[in-house]
């Protein structure tokens, strides 16, 4: 496929009107008409239920590793998992803000709280770091996937790692978590860090001896430097968030993760309760993963939407327009300028629109306004805190229940939401200093505030 070219956009914009709202930078609801169901869609795919199994046994193999090098997650076993919560008062907040009657239950997935590196990334980034070391552990026959892996704990593993190492190029959660985990091993790791990745993140990672490497320019160029990096070097390995399978499935794990959670908090998923999946989207590998994996478990009984920022709706421009990695918001007037910077991403991963495109229910915009909003919102409700990226799905049901009634008659869903559920995908803040969350609050107060008394 040959990359956009501008003169042609009044041609594209004859095909596809929602583009003049979403160069507008006005939210919008977009639904899939490339949406299957998962029995026909999944033999197009290139990853199957086999390939999350193998991560997941992985992950069980480095368990002992984490548990002892983590401290903080050794009363999970060394298995970094987060909560799934119930938020009845921030849902009692969002029907009366929005004057909108939330069918269903409302569940908070607390990816903010996973240990280690307090995001999303802590599933994809930190697994695919463990693939690579076990690979090359392997190779040297310094390991077999018998042992103990609280053997990886020892000055003789870090300093073969040492001679190995490791670039990602990133928003600065992914960073973090590669960034932590690679420097934990013994690895020479380098971030390329794009120019809207926090001051806090950069500091963080140098303190443990992590290379920061500060760029200009968006993410998409930290990317490309940090392959370029890579390239000249054969003991360097990079981690491609662009093209990655093993990130995507390291994602993927959390499903089935999820679903014991459901049963133990007694919430049935079937034909007759079905559940609905917003996950916050930046580049697509950590909410594509997730709701891939939630795919292969619950099929056509689960429904997942992603959310992005309006000023860097590049999941949605891709999927609508069909080209995928080879049109950015930049290339139809839009800045990628957000606040969300987890999610300051202007051309998504081809792969994972490729792959996801015939389980995806939707995408919505959502602006940085709201998100201040959402943020303060749940701390007063709930006492969560949550960084700005991650409440983009928190307007999810909102949007669905106001704008996506289409798709619930479509799919028979209207008579059954009162018996479904509702997760919001929370993807990061655990990390997020105290003096920048007072920071986002307040900034959230001041909006509240002005609405009242415009
Ligand atoms: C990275 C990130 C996302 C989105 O993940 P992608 O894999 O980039 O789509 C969402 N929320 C937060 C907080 C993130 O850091």
């Amino acid at each position: 496929m040959k990359e956009f070219e501008f003169r042609e956009l009044q041609t594209w914009k004859a095909h596809y009107p929602l583009l003049n709202k979403l160069i507008s930078t006005k939210e919008l609801v977009w639904l899939n008409p490339n949406l299957e169901k998962f029995e026909t869609g999944i033999k197009k795919s290139p990853l199957t239920q086999d390939d999350v199994r193998d991560a997941e046994e992985r992950l069980k193999r480095f368990a002992p590793y984490i548990a002892k090098v983590f401290p903080e997650t050794k009363t999970m076993n060394g298995i970094i998992e987060s909560p799934l919560k119930r938020i009845p008062s921030m849902k009692q907040s969002l029907e009366q803000n929005y004057q909108q009657p939330i069918l269903g239950e409302l569940l908070l997935k607390c990816d903010s709280h996973l240990p280690i590196s307090g995001s999303i990334k802590a599933r994809g980034g930190i697994y695919e770091v463990l693939k690579h070391a076990e690979g090359l552990a392997l190779q040297h026959q310094l390991l077999t996937i018998h042992d103990d892996y609280s053997i990886l704990d020892s000055d003789k593993f870090r300093t073969f790692f040492s001679q190995y190492s490791i670039a990602v190029g990133s928003t600065g959660n992914l960073g973090l978590s590669i960034g932590i985990m690679s420097a934990k091993l013994g690895f020479n790791v380098t971030v390329h860090m794009s120019a809207d990745a926090k001051q806090w993140k950069k500091d963080l990672l140098r303190n443990k001896n992590v290379h920061v490497i500060e760029y200009e320019s968006d993410y998409s160029k930290a990317v490309e430097e940090g392959r370029l990096q890579a390239d000249g070097d054969p003991s360097c390995y990079f981690v491609d968030d662009e093209n990655s399978h093993d990130l995507f499935l390291g994602y993927a794990v959390a499903a089935s993760r999820l679903k014991k959670q459901l049963e133990e908090l007694e919430i049935t998923i079937d034909e007759n309760h079905p559940l609905f999946v917003y996950l916050p989207c930046g580049v697509g590998g950590g909410p594509g993963g997730i709701a891939f994996g939630l795919k292969l478990l619950y099929q056509d009984h689960v429904h997942c939407f992603f959310a992005e920022p309006t000023h860097s709706p590049c999941m949605l421009l891709g999927l609508m327009t069909g080209l995928h990695d080879k049109i950015s918001v930049q290339d139809i007037g839009i800045d990628n300028v957000t606040d969300a910077d987890g999610l300051a991403v202007g051309r998504p991963s081809g792969f994972v629109g490729k792959t996801i495109e015939p389980f995806l229910s939707g995408n919505y915009t959502v602006s940085d306004e709201q998100l201040y909003t959402l943020l303060k919102e749940l701390i007063d409700t709930e006492g969560i805190h949550l960084e700005p990226s991650a409440l983009a799905g928190m307007i999810g049901p909102i949007k669905l229940s106001k704008e996506g009634t289409d798709y619930l008659l479509k799919h028979n869903l209207t008579k059954k939401m009162s018996k479904g559920a509702h997760i919001i995908w929370g993807t990061g803040g655990n990390m997020v200093p105290e003096e920048m969350m007072r920071y986002y609050y307040q900034k959230g107060l001041n909006l509240t505030q002005t609405k009242k008394n415009p």
